[in-house]
Parts: C-alpha cells; structure tokens; sequence
C-alpha cells in the first residue's frame, strides 16, 4: 500500500495542514485542508473519503471535493460516486451541517437526486470493508464526539490511525498479538496542557506513554495531529519519556510503502 501524508497537524498555519491520507491514490482517511495540495486530477482519481469524526478538521474538504470534481465526473462515460463512509452520527452531522443547502449545496442531491456526487455509507465499530483492493477495519475512538479510528491490512502487517482519541483501552485490546507496520496515533497537546487533552479528547505525551505500554508489538509509532507551534515541545517531551519503540512525528509530505 501506498501512503501519502497530506496533513498531519492539530490546526492550520504556514506549512501546516489539517488531517489527510491518501491510500494507492483512490481512498482517502479524513478530509483535512491538507486535501488541497492535490492536482484536480488526484482529487478526481479518489472513489472512497473514509471520515474518523465530525470535527471541522476532519471534513472541511469534503464538501469542496465534491465541487471541485462533479464536472470531471460528469465527463465520464460511466458516473462514479464519491463514497464518504463515516459513523451515523457523523453522516448525519455532514447532512445537517454542512450539506444544508447553507454552509454549502447538499451534494448528496445534485447534479440530481437520483445521480448525486456524494453518497453517504454508514460504518460500524468493528467492520471490515474491502475498497479499492484495500481491507479496511474500522476502530474504536474515544473523542468529544462518536469517533472512530481505521486499520488497513498491507503487505507488512496492518497500518493503524487511531483518529482523535484519549485513552482508548479498547483499541489495544483489538490490536494485541497482531503485526502492526505503522502505528499513526495523535498526540494533540504538549504535557503542558494535559487538562487540556483530558476534557478535550486527546493525548499529550505522557498519555501516549501509557496508551503505547499497553500494546507489546515490535513496531514503528508516527505520531500526529500536534497543534502548530507546539511540535518542539512535544518531540522533546517523548524524547524525555525514553520509550523503548521508535516513536517520529509524522510530516506533511511523507510517503510510505507497506
Ligand atoms: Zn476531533
Ligand atoms: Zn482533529
């Protein structure tokens, strides 16, 4: 599998886009502003949007997306979806939020009812779907919000994005005894602003030293979602922490093969 790193941060700034990966160019995870980086053709090529949450970091590009390849699809000889599978909570939030025929035009009607761009597809913790050649697992979250995380089985075990999360006991009970090629995990705040991370659902790095010793796999750890300008303190935080896995900051632009 081929991944690419669109966005990675906890928030926007100069060189800092919000949540997005692209999986072997047709299934994207989270729909940051990181999406904008993509040609109009990369956008068109995507057939799948997988979404973790409701947070305006997560779907911000989704309904742009839609606008900006309906008239690309609109050339093809056979009209393809764009299918955004989430939780029902979170479809229903997108429906009511932000294709409301307010925010933006609901996309999910348009060009016509009967052969609208975006088709919505509800997940279930637990589920295995197959998109685009892709085994797809979806994950327990523990956020503000229903939240889920995703894994996809690759050649070199299973790639895991824990979406927005605290502590989440359940996730490394699911994942015990298996291969794990790259753990993708958030660490939003610095350990400076853990009352932050505890109400607002998220880790800071001595969270994620406790979430990590839960899970005995031999295997690389990214972490994202670090708000801008805090990215220093938090390297140097896990640093200090002394983990005995590699544990990197992902980067807007990185690109992996699994
Ligand atoms: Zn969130
Ligand atoms: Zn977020």
């Amino acid at each position: 599998m081929d991944l690419r790193v669109l966005g990675c941060s906890g928030s926007i700034a100069k060189d800092s886009r919000t949540t997005s990966f692209l999986l072997d160019d047709r299934v994207l995870v989270d729909a940051g502003t990181g999406v904008g980086d993509l040609s109009l053709d990369e956008l068109a090529a995507i057939d799948h949007i997988l979404v973790s949450h409701s947070h305006l970091d997560h779907v911000l590009g989704i309904p742009l997306i839609a606008d900006s390849i309906l008239r690309r699809r609109l050339e093809e000889p056979v009209f393809r979806t764009l299918q955004v599978h989430a939780l029902p909570a979170t479809l229903e939030a997108l429906r009511r939020h932000l294709f409301n025929d307010v925010i933006w035009p609901d996309f999910t009607r348009l060009p016509s009812p009967q052969r609208a761009i975006v088709q919505l597809q509800p997940l279930a913790v637990g589920q295995h779907l197959q998109l685009a050649g892709l085994d797809i697992e979806v994950l327990p979250a523990r956020h503000t919000v229903p939240a889920c995380g995703f894994a996809v089985q690759t050649a070199s075990g299973w790639w895991v994005y824990t979406g927005d999360t605290g502590p989440n006991a359940e996730l490394w009970q699911r994942l015990r005894g298996r291969r794990i090629a790259q753990l993708v995990i958030e660490t939003a705040f610095s350990d400076d602003e853990h009352a932050l991370a505890e109400v607002s659902g998220h880790l800071c790095p001595s969270m994620l030293a406790a979430e990590l010793a839960q899970l005995d796999a031999d295997m690389r750890t990214a972490i994202t979602h670090v708000k801008p300008g805090e990215m220093a303190a938090v390297t140097g935080q896990i640093a200090a922490l002394g983990m005995d896995l590699p544990v990197f900051p992902l980067a807007r632009g990185d690109r992996f093969r699994f």
